[in-house]
């Protein structure tokens, strides 16, 4: 799988489900792994995650109960690159590659620190694929907490919303419950009002 600009191997980022991955988890190691390939109580006909711009931090887990949080304006501060966005032409590329230099959002990160280790805990971006190496060594260097990355595959032009709306279900397919979203964007709100999962709108002054 191809994450462009920015590369690492597969094993380095863990993509796919078809991978046995034990090991402890440091964070929230509470919750059971998926050992044997299988993914327990998702619908086989759902899509493979791997075709998603899903990353698991540490292998796949069992779909359980999830939250989800956005990252650009919930969990990281995206402010500062809003300039990027401003002029006559969108400058995106600088926009997202600039991602690494955000400062963290402290309530935010101190909430992902308090919440129950037995969530599965899935940051769902806008951002592109490409960046993903930036993302991770972000998170990392932060000490944020997270179990699965959901980006955008790079080149989609969907509506934030509509992609949104597309990984929800890829979620649900997976058999994740997913029971709360955090959210800075009002247009991801009204989505998953309308998908009846709870929302937290976190106002950031910034859109991407
Ligand atoms: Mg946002």
């Amino acid at each position: 799988m191809s994450y462009g600009t920015e590369t690492a191997s597969s094993a380095d980022i863990g993509v796919g489900v078809d991978v046995g991955v034990g090991g402890s988890r440091s964070i929230s190691g509470e919750r059971s792994r998926v050992s044997d390939g299988s993914r327990a109580g998702c619908a086989l006909s759902a899509p493979g995650p791997s075709d998603l711009g899903w990353t698991w931090r540490e292998g796949p887990v069992s779909p359980e109960r999830a939250v989800v949080f956005d990252i650009d304006g919930v969990i990281s501060e995206a402010a500062g690159r809003q300039h990027f966005l401003e002029g006559p032409v969108r400058n995106w590329d600088g926009f997202f590659e600039s991602c690494d230099e955000d400062p963290v959002i402290e309530e935010t990160a101190k909430l992902l620190e308090l919440l129950d280790g037995r969530l599965t805990v899935v940051l769902l971006t806008g951002r592109p694929s490409r960046v993903l190496g930036r993302t991770r060594r972000w998170l990392e260097r932060n000490g944020l907490r997270w179990d699965l990355l959901i980006m955008r595959v790079d080149g989609d032009r969907d509506a934030v919303a509509s992609y949104k709306r597309s990984a929800l279900s890829a979620l649900r397919s997976y058999g994740f419950e997913v029971c709360l979203a955090f959210e800075d964007d009002p247009r991801n709100r009204e989505m998953f009002r309308q998908e009846g999962v709870h929302c937290i709108y976190i106002h950031s002054g910034y859109y991407g």
